[in-house]
């Protein structure tokens, strides 16, 4: 296990993640495996679940995909209890490592509890640096710890903990916490990542993605609300909203990319949402060709709604293999550049002699699309046109997804034509920030309030990234305010 001497030099504590919880039934962590599985696509480097039965806790975590991790017996029969939370950890480029495994648990004044998170902190350093001056002792490198310390400092019930706490963080924070009693689910104030709210029988849960609850049998009661939090006991259920009303600002990336095409986010289907987007990107960025072909698995619903707005065949003209997991999974360039091959074969009788069209969901570093153009023209094509259905990704992301810095990013250094060129297609065309907003039932992009978070694409960031400025934020004079 690596260990970053001082992780204040570490800037790359940002997390994109999966996160389950269920209070109410005796197979609480049974649930959980399935409802983390059904997830895997958002985290495939790490994963844990920790369950109560009222009395005591019980944690695994381990590096590896859920199916691994608790696929065994061994490993169930000590996870017995009536409530469980548990986690997904994406690979980032920062450290990993056992001891950034979620959940975090830790023992406070008040007993034991659990803590999930989905998100990014952006304010967790200079809250780090703060408590660590005075005296606190941090176990990992996470922006998460963060809120274990403040809880631990901060006094009263637990849920009156939190809100003190989480008062203080800056962010994106979707998150689940388990105590002996209670069941936690939390939203930011801007509602950035995910979280909706679900029912089986007499147990409630929480997830990251509705198809968490479609495993397991279970009925999606809403989504979480933006700076909602929702506690689960004995009692039942209790909603409050003790954070400052703000513009709810969801991440659109989701849509694009992020999510699972059967999932149903803030009651909008993440398949219809990429068809549709497909359908606005044939009428932006028409070219005449002889086939439809999808960059597997998030270009298939666009690459649907590309071919029957413009009347040209779809076919699966690249086939992925699935066994290999997302291209970023892979620590390094060079092997994240044979990662693409791993990972995807061209047809060759569905492309040879074509003019192609390629669908993809976004250029990040240029990798994949260079790659497989090169692939698809080594099999034969005689034009590749490739379609993009985000608009370039020219800013990074401070609030969960792990884009690279901006240095890295192809659409941050380089024009439309110099990416065509870069990529080796004949041409490039991407949906413009209107058409995606069209594709999800808006008019347009609202400019002075946008309906949705799309700073990796405009550079318009709804949340202040306070550890990238120098200075003392409000929040960090609130919490040296609060222990005076
Ligand atoms: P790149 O190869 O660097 O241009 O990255 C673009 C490819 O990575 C696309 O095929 C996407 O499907 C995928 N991708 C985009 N954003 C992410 C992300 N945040 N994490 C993992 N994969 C991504």
């Amino acid at each position: 296990m690596m260990l970053t001497t001082n992780p204040f030099d570490d800037d790359k504590l940002h997390e994109e993640c999966a996160i389950f919880g269920i209070r109410g039934t005796k197979d609480a962590a049974a649930h959980t495996v399935l409802g983390l599985h059904a997830q895997q696509h958002r985290g495939q480097e790490a994963t844990g679940i920790v369950s109560t039965d009222g009395d005591e806790f019980k944690v695994h975590r381990a590096m590896g995909h859920v199916g691994d991790v608790f696929g065994k017996p061994q490993v169930m029969e000590t996870l017995e209890g009536i409530a469980a939370i548990g986690h997904n950890r994406y690979s980032t480029t920062g450290e990993s490592g056992l001891r950034n495994v979620q959940p975090i648990y830790a023992d406070f004044e008040f007993g034991g509890l659990a803590l999930a998170h989905n998100g990014n902190l952006t304010n967790a350093l200079q809250l780090r640096k703060e408590l660590v001056h005075r005296g606190s002792i941090f176990q990992s490198t996470t922006d998460t710890e963060v809120i274990v310390h403040l809880l631990a400092t901060s006094r009263g019930p637990v849920t009156e903990r939190l809100i003190t706490a989480l008062r203080l963080v800056e962010g994106a924070y979707s998150l689940v916490l388990l105590t002996k009693r209670k069941l936690i689910g939390v939203r930011d104030p801007r509602g950035v990542r995910p979280l909706v709210l679900g029912k089986l029988g007499d147990a409630y849960i929480f997830a990251s993605e509705s198809v968490a609850l479609d495993i397991i049998g279970a009925e999606k009661v809403r989504d979480v609300e933006p700076g909602e939090m929702i506690t689960i006991d004995e009692n039942g259920i209790n909603s409050q909203f003790p954070f400052n009303r703000q513009e709810k600002r969801f991440c659109i990336f989701e849509y694009v990319y992020f999510a699972r095409p059967d999932s149903v986010l803030e009651n909008k289907s993440v398949y219809e949402a990429r068809k549709r987007i497909g359908e606005e990107l044939a009428r932006e960025n028409p070219v005449e060709a002889d086939v439809v072909v999808p960059i597997p698995d998030s270009g298939v619903p666009s690459a649907v709604g590309y071919a029957q707005e413009s009347g040209i065949p779809f076919e699966y003209g690249i086939i992925r293999n699935h066994y290999v997991g997302r291209t970023f999974i892979e620590p390094t360039d060079e092997i994240r550049h044979l990662g693409v091959k791993l990972k995807h074969n061209a047809n060759r009788h569905y492309i040879e002699g074509k003019r192609v069209i390629l669908v993809d969901d976004s250029i990040v570093r240029g990798t994949t699309s260079r790659k497989i153009v090169e692939m698809v023209r080594e099999a034969g094509a005689t034009e590749v046109h490739m379609r993009i259905t985000s608009p370039p990704t020219a800013h990074s992301c401070y609030y969960g997804v792990d884009t690279p810095e901006r240095q890295s990013l192809l659409a941050a250094q380089h024009n439309i034509k110099e990416m065509c060129k870069l990529i080796g297609a004949d041409s490039l065309g991407f949906v413009s920030i209107d058409g995606l907003y069209r594709a999800m039932g808006e008019a347009n992009r609202d400019k002075e309030h946008p309906q949705y978070c799309d700073a990796c694409f405009t550079g318009d960031y709804p949340i202040e990234n306070v550890d990238a400025n120098s200075g003392d934020s409000a929040k960090l004079t609130l919490l040296r305010e609060q222990v005076r």
